[in-house]
């Protein structure tokens, strides 16, 4: 059975010990297994992070960026296998792992750009003869972790701009789908990254108190689950540690009366059920405002759903593939179960579902529920499965209201062709992401990412201008150079600029 093995200073790293089952979802069979480091391990890659940062951070930001433009061509170039690879332990189909892949890419090319991101700024006679400036520094040594459902583009997202930026990166990917971020680790020396700057760490909770705790690591990125983020949260900022951590979600989509609603229906299946519902920006609760909206819209989302595929992640003809575990799968059916006990309306049920010569696989056909009350745990929880829930609503202050009130704020949407509407929806709804006839409004790479709320826990969201504000900090210098003159000034009083 294939190993997968940390990845430090350049090379695999094996070192035996505790492992962890890696599965192929849509067979059930397990297809590798991942070493789960230790302590001495993590210590071991972050002391080779730690050696290699300086020369790293002194290469010259355009040098720097060279080896991200060749990295950025690997990537290109070897798009077919990552995506391959990544389905297969993932799940998703293989068009839905490209999409994963390229978005990361997105954010590799706008940190191609850091010469021109790191740039500081220069006033020129702030005072007599006084200038003042600043500049990006970088951190040091970073580390990011990450989820299991977006395995290459949220490690992309975090690592091509620490790097970048000239920080060293010590990256703690899912255990659950590890090898597509090994690969990437790999791809970035044969880009001609200095062995040692990016180093791949497989874990668990164990690995991740050590990140928190290593007084080496100066700044940690998380997605993942909200309690989870809030912990990781609590730990490294206690520990002075510079930290984002974004959780988890449940994202509305407001659908108007005035809207188009076969788009919108067609926008509302594919954010919905795509990638088995795991998107942290899927669409899982839909909110028809007026009682003729909701059932124009429950209709045409049922005879949607019967046209929809589930397939293995190979399946060129599958909407979406299994979801991740067997574990996964009973906890969205549970959720599905407690839906109907606290008085939803079952309208599809998606459980039960076997695909022929995958019995073993983790399917679930689309479940869509309606009268879904805002009272209601499944409606309050995130299921992060192939279900959608009807919220109905009489008016936009109160479809506005419940995606406002909500625990989670990372996305929504809103379905009109009322621009006033539209615009003062995205001015006051309590959301960090907004899409207006945008499902999945995830931002491109050169805006940012990031939710509100318990969606996301610190100041600065991922990549864009808040991530390079993320890995760097700016030191300010105000600098006299001496005239030659013969006079001292000498003051006991705070200096002020005259
Ligand atoms: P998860 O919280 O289980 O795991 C995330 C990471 O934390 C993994 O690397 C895991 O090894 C580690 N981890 C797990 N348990 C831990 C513990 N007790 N202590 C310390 N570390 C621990 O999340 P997941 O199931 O892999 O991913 C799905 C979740 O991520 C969903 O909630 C989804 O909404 C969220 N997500 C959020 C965003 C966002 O940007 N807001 C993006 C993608 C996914």
């Amino acid at each position: 059975m294939r190993t997968i093995t940390h990845f430090i200073d350049g090379a695999s790293a094996p070192h035996p010990g505790r492992t962890s089952d890696v599965f192929h979802p849509s067979t059930g069979q397990v297809q590798a297994q991942v070493e789960l480091a230790d302590l001495d391990l993590l210590n071991r890659a972050i002391a080779s992070a730690k050696a290699a940062q300086p020369a790293w951070a002194a290469m010259n930001p355009q040098r720097r960026s060279r080896i991200m433009f060749n990295f950025r061509s690997l990537i290109e170039a070897n798009m077919q296998e990552l995506a391959e690879l990544l389905a297969s332990e993932h799940g998703k189909v293989v068009s839905d792992a490209k999409g994963d892949v390229q978005r990361g890419l997105d954010v590799v090319e706008f940190a191609c750009g850091i010469p021109q991101l790191l740039k500081g700024e220069y006033t020129e006679g702030a005072g007599p003869g006084i200038d003042v400036y600043s500049m990006r520094q970088p951190l040091g040594v970073a580390a990011g972790i990450t989820p299991f459902n977006f395995p290459a583009m949220i490690p992309l997202w975090m690592m091509a701009p620490a790097i970048a930026c000239g920080n060293a990166f010590i990256l703690k990917p899912s255990e659950r789908d590890p090898s597509v971020p090994v690969r990437l680790a790999e791809l970035m020396i044969e880009a001609g990254l200095p062995k040692g700057v990016l180093n791949v760490v497989h874990g668990d909770k164990m690995v991740v108190d050590g990140i928190l705790d290593h007084p080496d690591i100066k700044a940690v990125s998380f997605v993942g689950s909200s309690d989870i983020a809030q912990y990781v949260y609590g730990r490294g900022a206690s520990n002075g540690k510079r930290m984002q951590c974004m959780g988890g979600a449940k994202n509305h989509g407001i659908v108007m009366p005035d809207a188009d609603i076969d788009q919108a229906v067609a926008d509302i299946l594919g954010a919905a059920y795509g990638s088995a519902g795991e998107r942290c920006m899927a669409l899982p609760v839909v909110v028809p405002v007026g009682d003729q909206t909701a059932e124009v819209l429950r209709g045409k989302l049922i005879e949607g759903i019967e046209t929809l595929r589930v397939g293995i992640s190979t399946d060129d003809e599958a909407h979406y593939g299994p979801v991740i575990s067997a574990q996964h799968k009973a906890r969205i059916e549970n959720y599905i179960q407690m839906a109907v006990d606290e008085g939803s309306e079952l309208v599809v049920d998606g459980r039960g579902f076997s695909l022929q010569g995958y019995e073993e696989g983790y399917f679930l056909a689309p479940t869509l529920l309606d009268k879904v009350t805002p009272q209601m745990k499944s409606y309050q929880e995130e299921i992060f499965g192939p279900v959608l829930q009807i919220m109905r609503a009489q008016t936009l202050e109160e479809a506005v209201g419940y995606a406002t009130d909500h625990q989670y704020g990372n996305g929504v949407a809103i379905f009109t062709r009322n621009g006033n509407a539209a615009r003062q929806f995205a001015a006051s709804v309590e959301v960090g992401m907004v899409g207006i006839n945008v499902p999945i409004p995830v931002p491109v790479s050169y805006h940012s990412f990031g939710g509100w709320k318990r969606s996301g826990f610190g100041d600065l969201d991922q990549y864009g201008m808040d991530g390079i504000r993320f890995y760097t900090r700016t030191k300010k210098v105000t600098q006299r150079w001496p005239s030659g003159g013969s006079v001292i000034d000498q003051s006991f009083v705070i200096p002020t600029m005259q």
